[in-house]
């Protein structure tokens, strides 16, 4: 226990020493006693409020209190207890604990988790309950015997209701608080020894105790005025300064009671006791009517704040709490609704599925903050193009969805996207600066076989994905065949996770030649997925689903290893030159992930080859999307002393300041061009330029898909000097290799390139 803490337990017990005192010799003591604590606790607020944590109005009417009480004892001491002077000291009493219950309101205002006008209702209630007891016991009795002013008694009457307001704050107030303390002790000792002196009184004046028992009431409000001192000297004071907001259901229940109780009690007691008369029976009924009157108007606020807050959950649970927007719930809510209505309707009630693109970029580079703003940004944008029926929903992350009752046509709706597009032309004004933002969008109609509101959400979700995945920025509309690829795509997806594991992927080669020489001067690895019913999936096909969900990175990994451990056994067993070199294909996810180089580094250590050995292909698609990520790695590779090659030049969109950024040793020049090489003069035109360009960068280039004698010819005289495709070889499995080279190096240089057949053909 603190020292101030000892401070206060000490201070109480000396006020319950002297108040002992005051209660055994009232005559002597009761009087000075009570007007001592009453002035101690001004001098301790003062204390108090520089020691502990207290508002100060609460200490200022805590002191004011001490001060008015002490005058009102001095004033009854003084003129007497009779007549006008007990008036006087009667109106000084009450509105003492009037002043009371004045600071009781203030301090449960400050409570987030009381609902203070329920909490003031009930008090309300409980003190007219109070007071018809208090009517009946006391007043009414003392009313009979008394010849004291009407106006005096009825004042005294007041006193219990008042006081039972008084408790009853007291107890909302301090059970308030969760954490229960010694002050709260304190400040409970204090109401209870004010109240008991107060009922001692009432029973006096009503005749049911005799009255040299008020002679001891001083000392029991002397030990009110020092239990609040020692109450505000504790340092546990502080939990008056600090409101909470905890909501506590048994809290509740505890008012309810005491609520209850006093609605009960009063009934109790106006059954059990008939009026004694007419004045008895007026009152008694103006009583009960007000208290039903407080009663209904109760009942009528506590069912209308149920039914808000009620409202106000629903509305919660159906809003986005970032755009204001509805969410999903209420969103299949209304697609649910739309589902049953759409046969009766000649319209077409369309979704459009609306996802950012790269919004995970913005996120990341600016700040979740940004990105918040973008979202908000974007849900206004797009409720100002919406039609005024539609339903603008947010479903999470970066996706919304449009829901329109009133298309009727697939031109409506493609406009009503394209509006939706065209939103996102104008920049996203930032903090940071403009920033901007593209979509996809995928539309899906509700027609009367839709089956479920899911179905119709995932259906604009897939025909969203075939947006992005033609490129981004633009809209697909979802039909049934889309639905077969997803459920195609999810099945290939599930087999691949397990198809390393399970040795179903190989490596076919292909041999790249040296036109010149006629030589074969290195391979390229290209995957075979053998499934377990033997079909043969194409990499165009599993790639791409590889480098979306992952897998790539294991699967890749592998094909490096592999690889290179083929070309060391080719070289030892002489099937090939030992110069010879392996290309493999890297794709994008590959190089963004970190561990590339050590993953490459692995293979070449374990496969026993020089890194002049390892030809890495990439696509142009990792220069523009992620240019910086891509550098560094290709630089790593690059003091490695593996080389890189630009695979299917030409398709991309790569400008010459990229290449010269990047650190590539070769270019690919791609099928589609070397196939039109021979007879389409454009694509004769542009390779060229790309042979002169790559000449120029000093880089070295093959060309792919070579099909004819006459592309290769063609090829070799533009300055290409190395060539793979079927016409050389197609992809052929390890074991063939050993032929292939072999069959290669009879025919030895190709016919077309010698000399005299040249000069007939060209
Ligand atoms: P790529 O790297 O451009 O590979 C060349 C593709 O052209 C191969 O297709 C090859 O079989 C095919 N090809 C070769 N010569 C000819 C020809 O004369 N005519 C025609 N029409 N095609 C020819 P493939 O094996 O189906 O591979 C397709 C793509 O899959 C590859 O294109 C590459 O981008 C990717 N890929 C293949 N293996 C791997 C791998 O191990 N890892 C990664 N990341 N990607 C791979
Ligand atoms: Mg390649
Ligand atoms: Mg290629």
């Amino acid at each position: 226990m603190t020292t101030s803490g000892r401070l206060a337990n000490g201070y109480f017990l000396c006020g319950v020493a002297l108040s002992a005192m005051a209660f055994a010799a009232p005559d002597q003591f009761g009087g000075a006693v009570y007007i001592f604590a009453a002035l101690q606790t001004v001098v301790v607020m003062l204390v108090a409020s520089r020691r502990n944590k207290v508002p100060k109005p609460l200490v200022v009417a805590v002191a004011v209190l001490g001060c008015w009480y002490t005058l009102t004892e001095i004033v009854a001491s003084t003129v007497g207890t009779t007549g006008l002077p007990r008036l006087l000291t009667n109106v000084m009493d009450l509105m003492g604990s009037l002043l009371i219950v004045v600071i009781l309101v203030l301090l449960v205002r400050r409570h987030r988790s009381v609902n203070a006008s329920a909490v003031f209702g009930d008090a309300l209630i409980v003190g007219l309950g109070s007071w018809l007891i208090s009517w009946v016991a006391f007043l009414q009795p003392t009313l009979e015997r008394s010849d004291e002013p009407l106006i005096s008694s009825l004042i005294e009457g007041l006193y219990q209701p008042v006081g039972s307001v008084v408790l009853f704050l007291m107890a909302v107030q301090l059970f308030a608080d969760s954490g229960k303390n010694i002050s709260t002790v304190y400040v409970a000792a204090a109401v209870i020894s004010v109240l008991v002196g107060d009922l001692m009184y009432s029973f006096v004046l009503a005749g049911h105790m005799s009255a040299s028992v008020l002679a001891h009431t001083d000392a029991l409000y002397a030990l009110g005025y020092f239990a609040i001192s020692a109450a505000f000297l504790h340092p546990s004071i502080s939990w008056i300064a600090r409101p909470s907001n905890i909501e506590d259901s048994q809290r509740l229940l505890g008012r309810l009671v005491i609520t209850t109780s006093s609605l009960v009690f009063p009934v109790i007691v106006l059954a059990a006791s008939g009026p004694r008369d007419t004045t008895d029976q007026v009152v008694r009924s103006i009583s009960a009517l007000v208290l039903a009157g407080a009663v209904t108007l109760r009942v009528v606020h506590s069912v209308r704040a149920n039914s808000d807050a009620q409202a106000e959950l629903l509305r919660a649970a159906q809003t986005d709490p970032l755009t204001g927007l509805p969410n999903r719930v209420l969103l299949l809510e209304r697609i649910n609704s739309y589902i049953h209505e759409s046969w009766r309707a000649d319209r077409e009630p369309t979704l459009y599925f609306v996802d950012l693109d790269r919004f995970k970029n913005i996120n990341d580079s600016l700040g979740h903050s940004a990105g918040d703003e973008v979202l908000r940004i974007v849900a206004e944008r797009l409720i100002s193009v919406a039609p005024p029926e539609a339903m603008v929903a947010r479903l999470s992350g970066d996706e919304y969805v449009v829901l329109d009752p009133t298309t009727k046509t697939l031109g409506a709706a493609s406009k009503l996207a394209e509006s939706l597009l065209a939103v996102f032309r104008e920049p996203i004004a930032l903090g940071q600066g403009d920033v901007f933002v593209t979509a996809s969008i995928g539309v899906s109609s509700i027609d009367s076989m839709a089956a479920k509101p899911e179905d119709v959400l995932r259906h604009a979700d897939t025909a969203m994905y075939r947006a992005k995945d033609s490129g981004r920025n633009c809209m697909a509309f979802y039909d049934e065949s889309m639905h077969e690829r997803i459920a195609h795509r999810l099945a290939v997806e599930t087999a691949l996770y397990r198809a390393l594991d399970r040795h179903e992927l190989r490596l076919f080669h292909q041999p790249i030649l040296e036109l010149d020489t006629g030589e074969v001067v290195g391979f390229e690895a290209l995957m075979r997925w053998q499934q377990s019913d033997g079909t043969i999936v194409s990499p165009a096909e599993f790639i791409p689903i590889a480098e979306e969900t992952g897998t790539i990175v294991p699967i890749g990994a592998w094909a490096l290893l592999e690889a290179l451990t083929q070309l060391r056994r080719w070289i030892d067993d002489s099937i090939c030159s030992p110069q010879a070199t392996m290309s493999v294909n890297v794709s994008p996810r590959q190089l963004a992930d970190p561990s590339l180089p050590s993953i490459v580094s692995e293979a070449l250590s374990r496969s026993g080859m020089d890194p002049s050995h390892l030809w890495v292909e990439i696509t142009e698609s990792v220069m523009i999307a992620e240019p910086e990520l891509a550098l560094s790695s290709l630089q790593k590779l690059k003091s490695l002393g593996v080389r890189v090659a630009l695979d299917d030049f030409g398709t991309g969109y790569s400008s010459l300041s990229l290449l010269q950024r990047f650190p590539l040793q070769r270019i690919k020049i791609d099928r589609a061009f070397v196939q039109g090489v021979a007879d389409n003069p454009s694509d004769r035109a542009l390779v060229r330029t790309i042979v002169a360009m790559g000449h120029s960068l000093g880089l070295d280039l093959v060309a792919e898909g070579v099909e004819s004698l006459h592309q290769i010819q063609v090829l070799h005289e533009l300055g290409c000097k190395k060539a793979q495709g079927y016409l050389i070889s197609h992809p052929v499995p390890a074991d063939a290799m050993r032929s292939t080279v072999s069959a290669l190096e009879r025919i030895g240089r190709f016919p077309l390139l010698r000399g005299e057949h040249r000069a007939g053909q060209l």
